[in-house]
């Protein structure tokens, strides 16, 4: 335990007082908020201006980082030192970046080393996802204390349910860069859902559809006992309101081909046609030109018929996730609406058509989950500590032997959680040992993502099955993992926070949990035959080392008789038939009883001999 040693000159009322407050955060992929909450009444912060909306967008040129409106408009002058929509690549590799949909012309591919995080060269630096969304964080932070006139150290920040370790340690590095302390990490639509209040309502599964500038995100959770459950998620990352943006701006273009288009000027236009479209959500009526062209007019009709298509993708997910879920529309009680472009009235709804109900959209859908984050900041800070809130997202597990993965914190349990279970030596006199931590629902190691591998050495050797080792996992309130090792007898004692240098991406979570559902029965039964396979070869290999030592109890015939069976079943071990191996196995099994026998009784005979310790 370490002990905490204040400054010398720093006044514990000034440190009382700040600590008191935690601000909510989210970080967006288009637009980031901050929200506080007092009395449970959360509130979005607004800056200098009135806004409360941050783009997050962040410009490097000399100096101090631009964060927000003003990097926006350097898009046009200086777009090589304007990062947009970096959060997309949080606690990815700078391989799996290259997968990433999205234009990142900065992106640094790194050859030698694919599996470090991610560069971004912007202008003449570089810079990492991680030190963007701090910068970002770091003008959220100012923006709080310049709104609640108090110095701001503790925040709840959300993320998409879909991140991973590796994105959520990516996300809390960086609110550490820009001197927050997190509280916790929550999901984003468990966020949305506490600003409605869901949690103290009936429970049931929840739909929470999230159409943002640039992604779409469908979630369904399950509300039990107060604690959100992600049942199942959805969505496309390259899909948002900033699409349709670009489809009526390329229709315009259409019925305008004599209008050159430099990217510059296309940039342009889809600035002003975003200011267009969001008109529209609330007028029937609107004029837009091309740079450089006439005056067109544009009404809600027109725009509704270009985004048709791209709302139908948005529904056409919620229902394929639906069936993931086994579930339909009229299973869910309730709808949420989070981001900006759910003000669509189109949107709105084809939503209300397919779900068959109202949704839940009184509150602002660009801010909702900010609301939700600075509800669950004040919750914390009000001494709730082990308010339960979400689930492990996959199964956290261990490497058996013969690769087969043993879960010690299943999917769907609510964190913090931690469990322990208590493992054993494979063979005689092992003194080390392999703990291999993996994250998946498969029963194999190969079908399972590894996220950790140490070694926990120092065990006294002892007979196979001798040695007691406590594994401990322990996942915090923010979905991150830290495995410990624990040899009893000893108290030898190693640990290991959980820290892959990049993660899953969306579309691994999504296929992980959809192949969990398929590939049940075929698992279990390769699982059978593996166990069965490591059964067998524990016991040639313990027959083996037994004649080692005790062949002498033993006459030739019986050696011979012996050595056969172990043979025959040797030759099943590349075997696929369980049942062969199962059978020769305990053909061996009987044929070795007189020789454990004579072996208990030597074993025996020789312990007699040694006095015992009350005898001395
Ligand atoms: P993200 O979650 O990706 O950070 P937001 O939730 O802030 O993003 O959503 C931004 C998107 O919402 C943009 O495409 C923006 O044009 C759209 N949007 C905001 N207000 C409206 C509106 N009134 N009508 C239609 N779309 C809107
Ligand atoms: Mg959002």
């Amino acid at each position: 335990m370490l002990l905490q040693i204040t400054e010398p000159n720093s006044s514990l009322v000034q440190e009382k007082l700040s600590q008191a407050l935690a601000i909510g955060i989210d970080l967006g992929t288009t637009n980031s908020v901050v929200a506080f909450s007092e009395n449970q009444r959360p509130k979005a912060l607004a800056d200098a201006l009135g806004e409360c909306l941050v783009p997050s967008v962040v410009a490097y040129l000399e100096g101090a980082p631009i964060v927000g409106e003003k990097a926006v408009d350097l898009v046009d002058e200086v777009p090589d030192q304007v990062v947009t929509s970096s959060k997309r690549l949080m606690g990815r590799s700078s391989a799996e970046a290259q997968n990433i949909s999205g234009k990142f012309t900065h992106i640094i591919s790194d050859q030698q080393s694919p599996d470090t995080m991610v560069r971004l060269k912007v202008g003449n630096e570089v810079k990492t996802p991680v030190e963007v969304a701090a910068d970002i964080l770091r003008t959220l932070k100012n923006q709080a204390e310049s709104a609640l006139n108090q110095s701001v150290e503790r925040a709840v920040i959300t993320v998409p349910a879909y991140f991973d370790e590796a994105a959520r340690q990516a996300t809390k590095d960086a609110a550490a860069l820009a001197g927050l302390k997190v509280l916790r990490l929550i999901n984003e639509p468990t966020a949305a859902a506490l600003a409605y209040g869901l949690n103290q309502g009936i429970e049931g599964v929840y739909a929470v559809y999230d159409l943002g500038g640039g992604t779409f995100d469908i979630s369904l959770l399950r509300l039990t006992k107060g604690v959100f459950q992600v049942l199942a998620t959805g969505g496309d990352a390259a899909l948002g309101g900033d699409d349709i943006d670009r489809l009526v701006v390329e229709y315009f273009h259409h019925l305008s081909p004599e209008v050159t288009l430099t990217p510059a000027l296309y940039k342009q236009a889809l600035k002003t046609m975003r200011f267009t479209k969001e008109y529209l959500s609330h007028q029937d009526q609107g004029m837009w030109a091309l740079p450089g062209g006439k005056e067109h007019p544009l009404d809600r009709f027109t725009l509704e018929q270009l985004s048709t298509p791209l709302v139908e993708k948005t529904i056409d997910i919620c229902r394929q996730v639906l069936i993931d879920a086994h579930l339909t529309p009229k299973d869910i009680k309730g709808v949420v609406l989070v981001g900006g472009a759910t003000r669509m009235p189109l949107i709105q709804g084809r939503v209300i058509e397919f779900f068959g109900q109202d949704p839940l959209m009184n509150l602002d859908p660009d801010k909702v989950v900010a609301l939700g984050a600075a509800l669950q900041a004040e919750a914390l800070t009000k001494g709730a500590e082990t308010l339960l809130l979400d689930v492990t997202p996959l199964s956290l597990g261990l490497e058996t032997m013969g690769g087969l993965v043993e879960k010690i914190i299943h999917r769907n349990t609510p964190i913090p959680a931690t469990f322990s279970q208590e493992f054993t030596t494979y063979q005689d006199g092992q003194t080390a040992m392999k703990i291999h931590v993996l994250q998946g629902e498969r029963e194999l190691v190969d079908h399972c993502r590894s996220l950790a591998e140490f070694t926990l050495t120092g065990i006294p050797p002892m007979v196979a099955g001798a040695a007691r080792i406590v594994i401990t996992f322990m996942v915090d309130s923010d979905g991150l993992l830290t495995v410990s090792a624990t040899e009893k007898t000893t108290n030898t004692h190693q640990e290991v926070a959980v820290k892959p240098s990049y993660g899953l991406t969306e579309e691994d979570y999504r296929r992980i949990l959809a192949e969990n559902a398929n590939q049940g029965a075929a698992d279990i039964k390769s699982r059978l035959l593996i166990e069965t396979k490591v059964k067998a070869q524990q016991l040639l290999h313990q027959l083996e080392e037994a004649i080692k030592v005790d062949g002498d109890l033993l006459t030739t015939v019986e050696l011979e008789s012996l050595a056969k069976a172990m043979e025959a079943l040797e030759q099943r071990l590349t075997d696929t038939d369980q049942v062969a191996i199962v059978e020769r196995k305990k053909t061996l099994e009987s044929i070795s009883v007189p020789f454990a026998t004579r072996r208990v009784k030597r074993l025996v005979g020789e312990a007699a001999n040694v006095p015992l310790p009350s005898e001395k």
